[in-house]
């Protein structure tokens, strides 16, 4: 089921046919509240009002293939962050380096997310870079490095599935970097990722402790456990308890609408939580990609194909 949703994420067809289904439409909004800027930030404050939960935004879209058009989408990082200073609210930006134009060349993207991180690092924010398929770690990388050069305020997505991210963690830990660790969403061979959940798993315990150790948290390492596996959240907690680092000296990082019981009781112990809300038109690969999380996820699809 995983690897035929991961198909129909990639697929033409599918891309262009099925977002205008309405059941389609119905079903992607238990994952986002709306496809407006106005939608993700009315959300934001209400999480940050009720729960005391940061948040951050991020504006759907993937490999563009037009210079004008990555930078439009720059344009309107740079618009969003000035609303978030606007209306007062903890928000960071998180954005995939494809949408800001990465597949047009390396100085494309650099040059426009240089722009979103220039205007957050203003506003006293943050901007997070996602990690997309392994074809683009290296060049990822690279733009990381050449930002974060210029600017503290920047972090980067690694996936504990891949194979090489224990080395890609310690050649990023002098850097004093930003890192968003996750599992891995996107279908990768045998030889680039682990195959098995359960060591996808032990990586990532393996990697967020290795993050945890003084020698990084003294080189000012800022790290999101970004999961929403109550489990491995826990066992990181503890670890974390035992060794002394702050309950927020590092941050879950979970996706709006899912585990939200879990966020709360997070905020609630104190815990560094943030919940990253999602908007935009072009969301229908974003959410393949969560219902190949959880194949079980189908079943809401189907659900919301009834009427009523
Ligand atoms: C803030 C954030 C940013 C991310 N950014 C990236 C990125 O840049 N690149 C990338 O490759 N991946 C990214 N991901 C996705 C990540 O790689 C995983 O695919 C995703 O988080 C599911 O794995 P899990 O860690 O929650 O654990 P799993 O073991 O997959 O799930 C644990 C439990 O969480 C719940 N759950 C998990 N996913 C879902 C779902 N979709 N719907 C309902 N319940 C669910 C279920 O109860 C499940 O049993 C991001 C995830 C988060 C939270």
């Amino acid at each position: 089921m995983r690897s035929i949703l991961l198909w129909v994420s990639e697929n033409d067809w599918c891309r262009e046919t099925l977002p205008s289904f309405g059941f389609v439409k119905k079903a992607v909004r238990r994952f986002m509240p709306g496809e407006e800027l106005v939608d993700a930030l009315r959300e934001a404050q209400q999480l940050l009002t009720q729960h005391r939960i940061p948040s951050l935004v991020t504006f759907l879209g993937e490999n563009v293939a037009d210079a004008n058009e990555a930078r439009a989408v720059a344009d309107h990082y740079v618009e969003a962050v000035e609303a978030i200073k606007e209306k007062g609210i903890d928000a960071e930006i998180s954005l995939k380096p494809t949408h800001l134009g990465l597949d047009l060349g390396a100085e494309v993207a650099f040059e426009n997310i240089s722009r979103v991180t220039r205007a957050a690092a203003e506003a006293g924010s943050w901007v997070w870079v996602d990690m997309e398929y392994s074809r683009y770690v290296d060049p990822t990388l690279d733009l990381y490095r050449a930002i974060r050069a210029n600017h503290e305020n920047f972090g980067i997505c690694l996936q504990a599935y891949l194979h090489r991210t224990p080395a890609d963690v310690e050649s990023l830990i002098p850097l004093g970097p930003g890192i968003r660790l996750v599992k891995g969403a996107y279908a990768e061979p045998p030889d680039v990722a682990l195959p098995d959940k359960k060591d996808v798993d032990q990586a990532f315990y393996d990697l967020s402790v290795r993050m945890l150790q003084p020698d990084a948290l003294e080189a000012g390492l800022r790290l999101g456990v970004a999961t929403h596996d109550g489990a491995l959240v826990r066992r990181i907690a503890s670890w974390a308890d035992r060794a002394g680092v702050a309950k927020d000296g590092y941050e879950v990082q979970m996706l709006y609408g899912i585990a939200t019981d879990l966020q709360r009781t997070l905020a609630r112990e104190g815990r560094g939580i943030r919940v990253l809300i999602s908007y935009g038109k072009h969301w229908f690969p974003w959410y393949v990609r969560r219902l190949a999380e959880r194949p079980a996820n189908v079943g809401f699809v189907l659900k919301s194909m009834l009427p009523g």
